[in-house]
């Protein structure tokens, strides 16, 4: 890994820690030239995971976008960003170790089965309008 400031190659790592349940390490590294320290993370990728819609198309699995959706759905709730991380990584972590492609409607009950148990506010207002993963903007303007 490359020094950020002087581009050395000569970089170590001095600390590493697992972090966020087990879904990514976080490292401190030390260049050896000038000493300058920065930290990586390292995170599982899920480029195999395809999510197929409701019309039969697929597209890229992409967390930020669950994640904006969920953070909708969490407004005014006293729930922090943490949870809604560790919801999405049981997600993943449940859904990408046998296939590599999932349906928009198994990600919606997924996140649903997992907002039931932490705040049924937030519950309701993702399964009103947001049934599944494809109707995000929908969601997006009945929040709004
Ligand atoms: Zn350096």
């Amino acid at each position: 890994m490359k020094c950020p400031k002087c581009q050395s190659m000569e970089t170590k790592v001095i600390d590493s820690r697992v972090i966020e349940d087990g879904q990514s390490i976080r490292r401190r590294r030390e260049c050896e030239f000038c000493n300058n320290r920065f930290t990586t993370f390292e995170r599982k990728w899920f480029t195999e995971l395809m999510v197929i819609k409701k019309d039969g198309s697929k597209e890229m699995y992409d967390r930020e976008k669950l994640k904006r959706a969920l953070m909708l759905a969490c407004v005014k709730r006293e729930m922090d960003k943490e949870e809604i991380e560790n919801i999405i990584n049981n997600l993943e972590a449940e859904r990408s170790t046998d296939k590599n492609e999932i349906s928009s409607k198994q990600i919606g009950d997924d996140i649903l089965k997992a907002l039931k148990n932490i705040d049924p506010v937030a519950y309701v207002r993702f399964a009103s309008v947001y049934k599944s993963f494809d109707n995000l903007e929908d969601f997006k303007k009945y929040v709004e």
